[in-house]
């Protein structure tokens, strides 16, 4: 049985280091803080018994915990990121214990009034009777991502003190800088060496995802003619409303705020304009690749339709792909998934398949020749006061690691 205070501590023991990132910074990590709790968890991956522990000049840390079965396993690993987002200060985190959670509000900051309540996030009432871990209504939590890296480490330490029980080569990746994009940028996939892996980074327990978005940016300008308004006829060409009919021949209804699920979108998230030139900023995503392609060409054909309209260059527009759905990489290999779910079967957890509305570090690396599914690390509310965790959601995910490593070396 894994020891729930034993979790307990080692989870608070990385949440109280900050380790907030920095989209600003150039260095990797983006910043010097990130190597306080990268240094502390080289030490521990070494005095859990792993091998091969190396931390490298960008704070990218593996680690290896060797086969004990005769036959031939795939090596597989489990990755997690140390920094927190900027998005929400992640200095002087104050966690705080809620033994069996009531299932009514819990007062985060009396000073403050600040309340975890169940009428706005309803999801806390999955948990009542178990341990929940919450803010002190002043900082973030960072369960995002130190409850995966928590999963794993002790998932880990589990298997090196139960040699009952067989697996394959596990390799531990653990990355800086995820929350501002750039946690695959410096992975080196070849050092990692394992045939495929999982990111232990989604949230309510169940999850497992091996699709996202694809996803590109598109920035439009508009060129217009800035002439004295009394003497314009004629001749002042106004790039603003030229942006608008842009802006309105895009269907208005695949939009962010109109779509869930597989339905893409456009998303207008900024516009700079004066009579003589407006810049749209657009973000294009969609699961399916076609649509995705087709969503591009929606928008140079509008560019062109415009220009022959007005009989000149009046619009440019540039794309660029951001990045790939990570199905394309993962379906070819789908018992990489089915490891997975039959792993939660089997510890008692209903999986919840779903598509990510966004990307993933897993997407990156599935695209880098690791294909890489993420499941659920077990936090809620990410990115801000109101994130926690319940302990019992961590435990569950240390048993999935586990039961994960196993399937693998039991299959073929
Ligand atoms: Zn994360």
């Amino acid at each position: 049985m894994l020891n729930k205070q034993h979790i307990i501590d080692r989870f608070i023991s990385y949440v109280i280091i900050d380790t907030e990132s920095d989209p600003k910074s150039e260095t990797t990590p983006s910043t010097k803080k990130q190597w306080d709790l990268a240094n502390k968890l080289v030490e521990e991956l070494k005095s859990i018994g792993l091998q091969d522990v190396t931390i490298d000049d960008n704070a990218y840390i593996m680690a290896t915990l060797p086969s004990n079965v005769d036959h031939d396993v795939p090596t597989i690993g489990f990755i997690s990121h140390f920094d927190t987002t900027p998005d929400f200060t992640g200095a002087n985190v104050k966690p705080q214990i809620i033994e069996s959670y009531d299932g009514k509000d819990i007062i985060l900051n009396a000073e403050e009034d600040i309340v975890l309540s169940p009428d706005y996030f309803d999801d806390l009432l999955l948990y009542v009777g178990q341990t929940l871990i919450t803010t002190d209504g002043t900082t973030l939590l960072g369960a995002d991502d130190k409850a995966g890296i928590t999963e794993i480490v002790s998932a880990m330490e589990y298997l090196v003190q139960h040699p009952e029980i067989k697996h394959g080569r596990i390799r531990v990746g653990f990355t800086p800088d995820e929350e501002i994009g750039r946690g695959a940028h410096k992975f080196d996939v070849e050092k990692f060496g394992a045939s495929w892996a999982y990111t232990m980074d989604g949230s309510q327990i169940g999850e497992l995802e091996y699709e996202n978005f694809n996803a590109a940016g598109a920035v439009v300008k508009v060129k217009g003619k800035i002439v004295h308004p009394g003497y314009a006829k004629g001749k002042m060409v106004n790039s603003m409303y030229i942006a608008t009919e842009f802006m309105n021949s895009l269907p208005r209804l695949e939009t962010p705020e109109h779509t869930e699920g597989y339905e893409g979108f456009f998303h207008l998230y900024s516009i700079e304009g004066e009579v003589e030139e407006t810049v749209l900023e657009y973000i294009i995503r969609d699961h399916d690749r076609q649509h995705f392609e087709a969503r591009k060409e929606v928008m140079v054909k509008l560019t062109n339709d415009i220009n022959e309209q007005y009989e000149r260059e009046v619009v440019t527009i540039e794309i660029k792909d951001q990045y790939f759905n990570m199905k394309e990489k993962v379906e070819p290999v789908m018992h990489i998934v089915d490891i997975a779910e039959e792993a939660m079967k089997q510890v008692g957890i209903k999986p919840l398949i779903k598509a990510i509305r966004g990307g993933t570090d897993g997407s990156q690396l599935s695209y880098m020749g690791l294909p890489c599914p993420n499941i659920f690390a077990g936090g809620h509310n990410f990115h801000g006061r109101y994130e926690y965790v319940p302990v019992e959601s961590m435990l569950k995910a240390t048993e999935v690691i586990c039961k994960i490593a196993e399937l693998t070396a039991q299959k073929k």
